[in-house]
């Protein structure tokens, strides 16, 4: 795969604080502990570009990294985190909304699932919230490696059915195995119209 060259731009809690930038902009969600750190980090090939591991939910803000200076990805909080207070989780749901509503230049989300549960409650209404705005949405199954190799087709086609869309728009990836990456990393320009 083309070896991508990513940097940090900025972290922001608010509109306030968004960076000055033009380019298209894919949004990776996904539940806390799906991999989404070690997703983004392997997609770019960058060991801490996005933090593993970390307590979930302590990745509070919206962070923004410059893809090949062609289109920027953001690393938003992980949902799902029980441990969060309640005014933590209202801050965290106004800084969400408020991006999601207001900032023209979102081309596409990335929406993580773990391949071993498959979508679960919140991922359902995270997916129907992005297509209430109308968002072309990215499937991507994590940590593939973790599923039998027999039960694999069985878990895809689950997320399939279970989101409604045909089983080759769900893109396995193992970032341990760094499997899949090249693929989502296609559907991803495609999707932004590079
Ligand atoms: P995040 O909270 O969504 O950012 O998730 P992390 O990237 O921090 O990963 C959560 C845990 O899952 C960590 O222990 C990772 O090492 C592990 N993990 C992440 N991706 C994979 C994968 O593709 N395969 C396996 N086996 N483990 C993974």
């Amino acid at each position: 795969m083309k070896q991508l060259n990513a940097s940090f731009i900025t972290s922001a809690s608010g509109k306030d604080s968004w960076p000055e930038l033009t380019l298209p902009e894919v949004v990776v969600v996904g539940r806390s502990n799906v991999g989404k750190s070690s997703f983004i980090n392997a997609l770019t090939n960058r060991k801490k570009l996005a933090y593993v591991g970390n307590t979930p939910g302590k990745t509070q803000l919206l962070n923004f990294f410059d893809i090949d200076g062609q289109w920027t990805l953001l690393d938003v909080p992980g949902y799902g985190y029980a441990k969060l207070s309640k005014s933590q989780l209202e801050k965290m749901g106004k800084m969400m909304d408020e991006y999601f509503e207001g900032r023209e230049q979102i081309s596409g989300i990335v929406s993580l699932i773990d391949s071993r549960h498959g979508p679960t409650k919140d991922d359902l209404d995270m997916i129907e919230y992005f297509r209430h705005f109308d968002f072309p949405v990215i499937i991507v199954a994590t940590k593939i490696d973790k599923v039998p190799k027999t039960k694999r087709l069985k878990a895809l086609k689950d997320i399939s059915q279970k989101l409604h869309l045909p089983l080759k728009k769900i893109y396995p990836v193992s970032a341990v195995e760094k499997s899949g990456l090249e693929e989502v990393y296609h559907a991803i320009l495609d999707q932004i119209g590079l």
